[in-house]
């Protein structure tokens, strides 16, 4: 037997919701980290088993290594190298992975703003 998909708009609004808990966890006077963790992982789970594509402003907030929300001065430290290619480097304060984003191009954009994805996603 076939189990029942969810609602699309339904999982995107509880990812939302567990994005928000998890950002709470952070800003808040006394940062929880690992209550952090739990709502990011949950969320990465029902987005996996849901087929849904976090969202880039999400997904680019969470540390591939150890599920952290980054947040820049409380969990990540945000700086801008010069060479020898332009770009914003994120490095989680916990595990000292690094995320980078390359700004060279001013014309980029992210797959989610393209116009013909844009089509594609209204079809579907
Ligand atoms: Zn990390």
């Amino acid at each position: 037997m076939r189990k029942k998909v969810a609602n699309v708009a339904v999982v995107e609004r509880r990812i939302n919701y567990l994005f928000q808990l998890a950002h709470q966890c952070i800003t808040t006077k006394d940062v929880d980290k690992e209550m952090c963790r739990y709502h990011v992982k949950t969320l990465k789970k029902i987005a996996m088993k849901n087929v849904i594509r976090l969202h880039t402003n999400i997904k680019r907030k969470i540390c591939k290594k150890c599920d952290l929300l980054l947040h820049a001065g409380i969990t990540a430290k945000v700086r801008l190298t010069r060479s020898p290619n332009r770009a914003v480097t994120v490095q989680c304060i916990e595990c000292k992975n690094v995320k980078k984003f390359p700004c060279n191009n001013q014309n980029y954009k992210i797959w989610i703003e393209k116009y013909e994805n844009l089509q594609e996603t209204m079809k579907s």
